[in-house]
């Protein structure tokens, strides 16, 4: 799949160039220019235009996930949470990170382990209305 769509890419990429540049050719012939002269420089052109256009679109599109990878992360270390210390019990603001499960308490200076626990409430709906419709018929 991967060669695939490589080819696919390179093809109209290559199909696009000679396109364009038989353009050129074919324009500068019908003003008495020669044809494989235009045709070259056609090729040049967009070539180089091709190359820089798709250059800048890259590095557009690289700067801009690597800032909406920034902000996740930003996002991601402004999670808190109030824990107790389990020594001198001082109300600690840890940040969030599963990947990180100690802290130590700044009062007592003792690492303490931070066990996550996740709690979530489960609301459950009919699929359609002919469900609701059902149930409420056999009660
Ligand atoms: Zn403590």
């Amino acid at each position: 799949m991967k060669f695939k769509e490589a080819l696919e890419f390179w093809s109209v990429l290559i199909i696009k160039l000679f396109g364009m540049a038989a353009l050129f050719g074919v324009v500068g012939y019908s003003f008495n220019q020669p044809i494989l002269g235009m045709f070259v420089i056609g090729f040049i052109i967009n070539f180089v235009l091709g190359v820089s256009v798709t250059y800048y679109f890259n590095y557009k599109h690289e700067k801009l996930v690597a800032e909406q990878n920034r902000a996740i992360l930003d996002y991601q270390s402004k999670k808190t949470a109030k824990v107790q210390c389990a020594y001198c019990h001082a109300e600690n603001i840890v940040p969030i990170d599963l990947s990180n499960t100690k802290f130590i308490c700044p009062r007592c200076k003792k690492q303490n382990r931070l066990i996550a626990e996740f709690t979530a409430a489960q609301i459950t709906v009919p699929q359609s209305t002919d469900d609701m419709i059902g149930r409420a018929v056999q009660n």
